[in-house]
């Protein structure tokens, strides 16, 4: 089954938008299957964001991620990794379309409020980064049948 990473980032934390972020991805049928808050220290940082080592940004961005609590959460299920990442909406606020989390909370491409894999392989390997198997729940949700056809 597809796994994505979602955090919400620092800024997200700070600016008491924990719920209305939650939200945004619960009211759309995605189902949740961890949730938890850490603080993530530098070097858990620079590895989760390892393939942008050497860029401009990385530097401040691993200070960004550090900066401050975090709530980080495992999505499951068919095709999650695309369907996040159109929820979450692109990577610069000022580009992203109204309607997706950065394009209505945000402003800032170096505060962006919220992280969501890439692709299937990097939403297993994020996912391993951040959180044990057991930590992952299986459980079924009644209204299942009202979201997904069949
Ligand atoms: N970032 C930044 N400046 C840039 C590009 C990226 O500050 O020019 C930050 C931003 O927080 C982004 C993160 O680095 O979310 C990772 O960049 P990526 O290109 O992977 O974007 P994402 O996958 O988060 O949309
Ligand atoms: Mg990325």
């Amino acid at each position: 089954m597809e796994r994505t990473l979602v955090i919400i980032k620092p800024d997200g934390v700070q600016r008491g938008l924990i719920g209305p972020l939650v939200t945004r991805l619960e009211r759309r049928g995605l189902r949740i299957v961890a949730l938890k808050m850490m603080h993530i220290g530098e070097a858990l940082a620079r590895q989760h964001y390892a393939v942008h080592e050497g860029k401009p940004f990385y530097e401040p961005l691993v200070e960004y991620i550090s900066s401050g609590p975090v709530v980080l959460m495992v999505i499951e299920g068919d095709g999650v990794v695309h369907m996040v990442r159109q929820t979450v909406g692109a990577t610069d606020p000022a580009k992203a379309a109204p309607g997706t989390i950065r394009g209505d909370f945000g402003l800032s491409i170096g505060r962006n409020l919220i992280h969501a894999s890439d692709a299937p392989e990097t939403g297993k390997q994020e996912v391993a980064l951040f959180f044990e198997d057991d930590e992952l729940l299986s459980y079924q949700r009644d209204n299942d049948r009202w979201i997904f056809e069949q």
